[in-house]
């Protein structure tokens, strides 16, 4: 029998093809500064919010890339772009988002204090 990971996982676009999943990650260039300029294009609010950076959930984001350009620092990452000194933070984000609110892109940008 063959299965495929997740068959519920980005349910809402999943048409039951073998396609390679993918999402796009916030990674260690965004503590500190939380811009939130991502926020702002992300069509399916995939932003999490933590005290001192952005994650991303992957269940929501549906790699559209429109959030890597906005990040004024450089952050944000295709999974299978993040540079190796990065990569702990694909668990990150998928771990963190879990219990995290919605980011709304309204809170104090820290690189600002
Ligand atoms: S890649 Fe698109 S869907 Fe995913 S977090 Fe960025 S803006 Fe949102």
């Amino acid at each position: 029998m063959f299965i495929l990971g997740r068959p519920d996982y980005k349910d809402s676009y999943w048409d039951g093809c073998p396609h390679v999943l993918m999402t796009h990650v916030v990674t260690s260039a965004c503590v500190n500064h939380k811009y939130q300029d991502c926020v702002a294009v992300c069509p399916v609010e995939a932003f999490r919010e933590l005290p001192t950076y952005l994650v991303i959930d992957p269940d929501e984001c549906i790699d559209c890339g429109a959030c890597i350009a906005e990040c004024p620092v450089e952050a944000i990452y295709a999974d299978t772009d993040v540079p190796e000194e990065e990569e702990a933070w694909i668990e990150k984000n998928e771990t963190e988002c879990v219990d995290a609110e919605i980011a709304e892109g309204d809170s104090p940008i820290l690189a600002d204090d």
